[in-house]
């Protein structure tokens, strides 16, 4: 058999499958068709992969990507072409209200595959942006959780969660209602939440008690106040518990929720994200956040194992998200792939806090496959 596309030579990291070695990867008909080391046959068109890391086609957990129809949102596909991302989780843009233009005008025309949590909010993140901050969960008549099961089973086959921002900006300080709400609807869908805690009120205990084992935390490295440890840099008791319990750990970076100081005490406290996501929107794509390869690189940085980096930008957020085929590479499976080089130098990286470092590494885009077609990097 002639394969449509043949990468060859790459060191291919693949956490689900424990994989790390140097192998050929092959496409066909929009699927990966084999793999293995010289295994695989001729092809149209051969990539050689020699010198680059090879990867499921990464997922990016936390981004903002309706674009025109929210004030915050990027375009998604030139985000994926940027970064490499084939997989782009929106993390609540839209709501009950929203979301039927948001698949008809964003998921079903892009290239790169747009899955989305939807907001428990009637019309999701309508007032972000620096002229205009109106908190979506702030009056409660919005959040309606028969709506937001109503709609989102009309749209199962993209929906893979509910979102809900809660704290001083996000909920006007009413504190947790809107979290249970948002977990009523959840429940009914057998979906998890993302829930965002920005500035209590509510409190991170009253946020973590009420979530369940599979829903995800975002902004969990995010600095004081709210932060996961305290200020001599010991991980809260609450935290431990929730991660004992299995509560998701995911990083979204944005504009104020990455932090040097907190990032380095939980990887010292052996507690590493489980997602590893960039919150790309209208306000952090010209940074601190940037994208997704910056995010990671920042992972690099800190001393993460490369293939701990690519776990928590594959098979995690798959998982958290419930689709397992996303985050690895398998004959038959989607033929994604993304080809990264370590580009050595000095690259000043800044988090939300403003702090500056210089990394000597960073993750550069080579290029990568979305269904099966060949897409070079800039
Ligand atoms: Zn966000």
């Amino acid at each position: 058999m002639t394969f449509d596309v043949v990468i060859r030579g790459g060191r291919v990291i693949d956490p689900a499958n424990s994989l790390d070695e140097t192998a050929d990867i092959a496409f066909k008909d929009g699927k990966i068709a084999a793999i293995g080391s010289n295994a695989v046959g001729p092809a149209n068109e051969t990539i050689d992969a020699r010198g680059l890391i090879v990867t499921p086609g990464l997922i990016d957990l936390h981004t903002h990507i309706y674009w025109g129809g929210t004030s915050l949102g990027v375009d998604p596909d030139a985000y994926m072409a940027k970064t490499g991302c084939t997989t782009l989780v929106d993390a609540g843009s839209a709501g009950p209200a929203n979301f039927h233009g948001f698949r008809a005008h964003i998921i079903e025309p892009a290239k790169s595959r747009v899955l989305a949590y939807i907001n428990a909010s009637f019309a999701g993140i309508f007032a972000f942006s620096p002229a205009v901050m109106v908190g979506e969960s702030g009056d409660i008549r919005l959040l309606n959780p028969a709506e937001v099961v109503r709609v989102a089973r009309e749209h199962s086959d993209v929906i893979v969660g509910v979102k809900v921002r809660v704290g001083l900006v996000a909920s006007d300080g009413i504190g947790a209602a809107p979290l249970d709400i948002a977990i009523e609807a959840a429940d009914a869908l057998g979906l998890p939440v993302m829930a965002h805690l920005d500035h209590p009120p509510p409190s991170r205990t009253e946020v973590l008690s009420r979530m369940r084992p599979g829903d995800v935390l975002t902004h969990c490295y995010r600095p004081f106040p709210a932060a996961p440890t305290r200020a001599d840099g010991q991980v809260r008791d609450e935290i431990l518990e929730a991660r004992e319990r299995g509560i998701i750990f995911d990083i979204g970076h944005g504009k104020g929720s990455f932090c040097w100081d907190v990032a380095g005490a939980m990887l010292d406290a052996g507690l590493p994200p489980h997602s590893i996501s960039s919150d790309v929107h209208m306000m952090s794509a010209e940074g601190p956040a940037f994208d997704q390869l910056v995010t990671l690189s920042k992972f690099l940085h800190l001393g993460m194992d490369v293939s701990n980096i690519i776990k928590a930008s594959t098979i995690g957020p798959a998982q958290a998200i419930g689709r397992p085929e996303l985050g690895s590479l398998a004959v038959g499976g989607p033929g994604d792939a993304t080809l990264l080089r370590i580009d050595e130098g000095a690259f000043p990286l800044t988090d939300a806090k403003g702090v500056t470092v210089e990394a000597r590494q960073r993750f550069g885009l080579a290029g990568f496959m979305r269904n099966g077609a060949w897409y070079r990097g800039r």
